[in-house]
Formats: structure tokens, sequence, C-alpha cells
């Protein structure tokens, strides 16, 4: 009788994939999150000062013009155009002038100019101001060339911003000149989200905390503080949520205090269908699971669920797929929990320096960094190698049809400081 245990067909490697699996697309996956995922965080108004690095909440509308009337750009002299011509001059210099924040009181006569400074009201009458250097003055008359251009040198009231204009949108990081626009336009607080708290928390037996002393078999949990500094760099909230096991009781405990810490938690390991991957199974046993066995490398695994009511993103546990998996999926989604909304960066068109003849079938991105302008790659694609990672600067993104690079390809390029790293 011969053995029922049969081993496998081999697999033919042209196709990168096994079939009958589903492999969901990048492009599939991003359209889902973004359709499911909305705004979490609620919002509070805060002065200036406390708004930087903060997402905007709503459009804010100028609450007076900038400038609010009319004023001079320049230091020099004030005088009504129609009172000037062409070729050498002289006019009669009123008394007193126009300084900023001290007006002139009087009223200008005919063929008159005054003096006025740099961010004083026009005074009536003035539609033109010529500029110091351009004069030559006695202190009772000036004398210059003309012909003049009307309006020269004159700041029209509103020519910035009119009162009512949306001068920031919704979803906006408020950035250190975006402060200057809103105290200049007379807005003194801005309403803006809360934070989001982000929870990271590893999963394995085999990790170590680093600073601990780690038995032969065991590895450094390198993905905790790589996935809390990248969520502090997204300007977002940082929350340990610690190391669980392999151990069900035990990660549920944890994933219930992360839940109770956190609007989003990420757990990286633990996310496929093995003996030890506990993650995927709470998430299952919760019934609210999807797990995408996405069209991307490196990682593959991507257990989406909730846990009491906050989603939990079940990143690979390989620290490359957990990196790359994290910019690629769990930044946008972040943004649309955050108010930011969804954002993918744009990629920098470069020309490869490299070779590279890839399948069909998977997105894939490469350890890169740019040289003299070129895309170099990690020497070694092994998702295990966390020196690439580090050694990279970004990441080059390979469409996920096959293609073919060769030096002078133009490739896309995404600097880890385009994600917000
Ligand atoms: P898993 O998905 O749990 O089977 O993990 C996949 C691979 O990633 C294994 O080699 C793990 O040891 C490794 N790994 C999991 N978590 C971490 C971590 N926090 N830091 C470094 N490596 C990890
Ligand atoms: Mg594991």
């Amino acid at each position: 009788m011969s053995d029922p245990l049969k081993p496998p067909p081999l697999t033919d490697d042209c196709f990168a994939l096994p079939a009958g699996t589903h492999w969901t697309p990048v492009a599939e996956a991003h359209a889902m999150l973004k359709d499911r995922l909305s705004v979490v965080v609620g919002t509070e108004t805060v002065a200036l000062h406390a708004a930087l690095d903060r997402v905007l909440a709503q459009n804010v509308t100028a609450r007076r013009a900038n400038p609010p009337e009319a004023n001079s750009a320049v230091d020099g002299y004030g005088l009504r155009h129609a009172d000037t011509g062409d070729g050498p001059q002289t006019m009669s210099l009123a008394a007193g002038r126009s300084a900023a924040g001290a007006p002139f009181q009087g009223t200008l006569a005919d063929g008159q100019a005054v003096r006025i400074l740099t961010g004083a009201t026009i005074p009536d009458g003035v539609d033109t101001v010529i500029l110091q250097e351009d004069v030559t003055t006695d202190a009772s008359r000036i004398a210059f060339h003309g012909s003049l251009k009307r309006g020269a040198n004159v700041r029209r009231a509103g020519e910035d911003v009119d009162a009512g204009d949306v001068i920031l949108a919704a979803g906006r990081r408020i950035a250190p000149a975006d402060l200057a626009l809103a105290a200049a336009t007379g807005v003194s607080e801005l309403p803006v989200r809360n934070h989001l708290r982000v929870a990271v928390l590893s999963t394995g037996d085999e990790l170590a905390q680093p600073g601990e002393a780690a038995r032969s078999d065991q590895i450094y949990d390198a993905n905790r503080p790589m996935l809390l500094a990248m969520i502090e760099r997204f300007g977002f909230e940082a929350v340990d949520a610690g190391r669980a096991p392999d151990d069900r009781a035990e990660l549920k405990r944890m994933l219930d205090r992360a839940a109770e810490a956190a609007d989003l938690i990420l757990t990286s390991g633990g996310a496929s269908a093995g003996d030890e991957d506990h993650l995927s199974a709470l998430l299952n046993e919760s019934g609210a699971m999807t797990m995408w066995r996405l069209a991307i490398k490196p990682g593959r695994p991507l257990a989406l669920g909730m846990w009491r009511g906050k989603p939990v993103f079940g990143l690979p546990g390989n620290p490359v797929a957990a990196m790359v998996c994290s910019l690629i999926f769990a930044r946008p989604a972040m943004g649309a929990l955050a108010g930011e909304g969804w954002q993918l960066p744009d990629p920098m068109m470069v020309p490869a320096n490299f070779t590279k003849g890839k399948r069909p079938g998977r997105r894939e991105y490469l350890r890169a960094r740019l040289r003299d302008g070129k895309a170099e790659v990690f020497s070694s694609e092994g998702s295990g190698r966390i020196s690439g990672l580090s050694w990279a600067e970004g990441l080059v993104e390979l469409p996920d049809g096959a293609c073919e690079v060769a030096p002078g390809t133009e490739v896309a390029f995404y600097s880890y400081a385009a994600f917000g790293l």
C-alpha cells in the first residue's frame, strides 16, 4: 500500500504568489481603508502658540483683511499721481508725516506730497508713493524725475487676504507660517483635533527588551522602539503598550489595556495563521477581523480588526515588513483617523542606479537612497536585514506588474521624509 501522505506538487516559481489565494493589491487595500476609516478624535480650541503641529479641525476664515487698510510698502513720499508729470519736477511738502501706527492727521492740499514711512496708512488723496532714494529734499520740498507709476509702492487694503477668506483648511498640520497668517488676520485661537493616540504592542516569546540580558535564542525587540519613534515623527501620541508573550490570555489583557489607552493599536508579530499567531486568533474570535494577504513585498500578512471598539493593525513581525507596512498602510490610516485625511506622499521619479528583473504579482518596496540624483538600493533584499532599513533613506516602489530596471530606468522613490519621518 502506498503512503497516503504525499508532498505537495512543486510550485512553479514563475508564479510569485500561491494560486487559489486572493492577494489583495495595494491599491485595493488603500481604497478599502480610505473608505472605512473616519476621524475618531475630538476637537478643542487652543491659543496660536499651542496650535503648532496640531491638525486643524475646521476651515479658518480671516476676521479682518490683511492689510486692513492701504499702507506704504516703502519709506518715501506720498502724493497724488495726477499732480505729477514727466521729467524733473518739484512738489512742496505738507507739514507732518504718516508713520506706522501714527497716521497723517491733516489733509493733503493739491500739488503737495507728504512724508510717509513703511507700513504707515496712506493718507486720503494719496494714491502713489515715491521711494525716498529717488528723491532729494530740502525739508520743505522734494525734487524727483517723472514719470511715476500710478499706485507704486502702495499696498492695497485686503490685497493679501480679505476678511472672510478661508486662510487655513481643515485637516492641515499647523506650521509656523500659518501662525503668522492667523495672527495677521485677527485670529487668536485655532480649532484643532485632539492628538491621535497610537499604542504599540510587540508580540513573541522570543523578544527581549533592549537593555535586558537575552538568551541566545532570544532577539531584541526592534519593532517597538522603531514604531513608537515613527508615530512621534508623524506627529501623533505614541503609547508604549509593551511586549506580549505568545500566550492568548495575556495578549488579550494587554490588548484590553492598549484599547483603553489609545485610539489605534499597532501590533507586530503573530499576525499570520501559525500555531503561535495569537493576535490573528484573538481578532478572529472577536469577530471583527479581516486578514489581508497583501500583494506586497516585503510584508504579506496584515491583520486588520477591531478590539474594544479600537482599530488594530496587526503588522508583520519582521522589522523590514513592519516598517514598510506602517508607511504604506498605517501612516495614511492614521491621517484619516486623526482628521488630516488619507494622504499618500507623491513619489519622486529618479533614474535607477541598479539592475533588477521583477516578476508580476506583488508591488515591491526596496530599501533605497539617493546619491548623485540616482536611486541605489540595499544590496540584500532579505527582509530580516534591519541594517538595510537604517542604511536606506527611503523606498523605491516597483509596480504590481513585471518590470525590468536597468541603470537609468526611471523609478518611483519616496524619501522617509516624504512620509513624515
Ligand atoms: P511572527 O509574525 O510573529 O512569526 O514574526 C515574524 C518574524 O519577525 C520572526 O522572525 C520574529 O522573531 C520577528 N519579530 C517579531 N516581532 C519582532 C520584533 N518586535 N522585533 C524584531 N523582530 C521581530
Ligand atoms: Mg511571533
